[in-house]
């Protein structure tokens, strides 16, 4: 398996893959684009290198409901 790795689109903490939240800032770290589900492979990433879209949604941390 290879590793994935989580980002915070604010403030641009990498985390690893049992993190989920960024204990810098608390938004949800993120591991694909949400738009096309593409991996994120740049740590410093703000948008997705495969759709174009800005990586970061408000939306994530409420579709459980
Ligand atoms: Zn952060
Ligand atoms: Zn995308």
């Amino acid at each position: 398996m290879k590793k994935e790795i989580n980002i915070c689109c604010n403030c641009h903490y990498l985390g690893n893959q049992n993190e989920k939240y960024c204990p810098h800032c608390g938004r949800i770290l993120i591991s694909k684009c949400s738009h096309c589900g593409a991996k994120i492979r740049t740590p410093f990433a703000e948008y997705c290198s495969v759709c174009g879209k800005t990586l970061i949604d408000e939306e994530i941390d409420l579709k459980t409901s």
